[in-house]
């Protein structure tokens, strides 16, 4: 891609000044403070002799290796002690705030029974993200020592990730599972049903025996077309959790080859 000078909403007065004193001359750096660009107020000889104000636009934290992103560039001060100090505090304060927001927003708790589904489909899933890498340490010559350390200790993160989800699913087959979240979607259900009728045999509404007949099809039919969309939102994943119980067992014995 090629690259693209970036704008600024330039003063034309500033600009005419600088083009009178400095003609074809490029004047440095950009009119105001901008986030994400390092931002230094210029001490540029030229700039302050015309009385111009100008600010750095690199990107934050340019060129420093530990606070790319945040802070002032490697040209005004964010490498020393102080830039690297300032640059990675607000790089850290920048992810806690992302991390508060995020916690501050909690899921839901589901029933014991369905957050232990969860947590099985977040263990199969870390589990196949170690596979990937150790597959991949494989297709590559480890040589030196610190190359086969590593090879080695993606491979106990790896064996540790199939133990703990072996544990979680026998504890899974073992509670039984499978049958405790049919029961809990089989409740609600039958609340739902409840409510339903509830509602049509109510003598407020002076339903006919015919017509609530009528309505009791009518709400059979339509639950049966509307099918797991009637399920509440945590049960969506469900039917490849639950498929997952009784699949995995394979997939535990696969993985003794590594
Ligand atoms: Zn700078």
């Amino acid at each position: 891609m090629a690259y693209r000078a970036p704008t600024w909403d330039e003063d034309p007065e500033i600009l005419r000044l600088w083009e009178s004193e400095h003609p074809g001359k490029k004047i440095p750096g950009m009119p105001a403070q901008k986030e994400g660009l390092c931002s230094a107020k210029l001490r540029d000889k030229d700039l302050k002799d015309l009385g111009i104000t100008r600010y750095c636009s690199k990107s934050a934290g340019f060129g420093t290796g530990t606070h790319v992103g945040y802070g002032s560039c490697k040209f005004h001060g964010g490498k020393t002690p102080a830039g690297k100090t300032s640059g990675e505090r607000s790089m850290i304060k920048q992810e806690s705030r992302e991390v508060a927001v995020r916690l501050s927003n909690p899921d839901p708790i589901a029933p014991p029974e369905v957050e232990v589904l969860r947590l099985a489909g977040e263990m199969k899933e870390w589990a196949t993200v170690m596979r990937e890498r150790v597959v991949e340490l494989r297709s590559f010559e480890v040589t030196d020592a610190a190359g086969i350390e590593h090879a080695r200790a993606s491979v106990e993160l790896y064996e540790r990730a199939l133990d703990r989800y072996s544990e979680l699913i026998q504890f899974m087959i073992k509670i039984g599972v499978r049958e405790r979240v049919v029961a809990i979607q089989e409740q609600q259900g039958q609340a739902l049903a409840a409510l339903v009728l509830a509602l049509i045999t109510s003598p407020k509404l002076g339903l006919s025996l015919s017509q609530i007949d009528m309505a009791r099809d009518i709400f059979a039919e339509r639950a049966r077309a509307m099918g797991t969309r009637l399920s509440p939102d945590w049960a969506e994943s469900l039917e490849y959790s639950i498929s997952d119980v009784n699949q995995d067992e394979d997939e535990v014995i696969d993985a003794e080859i590594v």
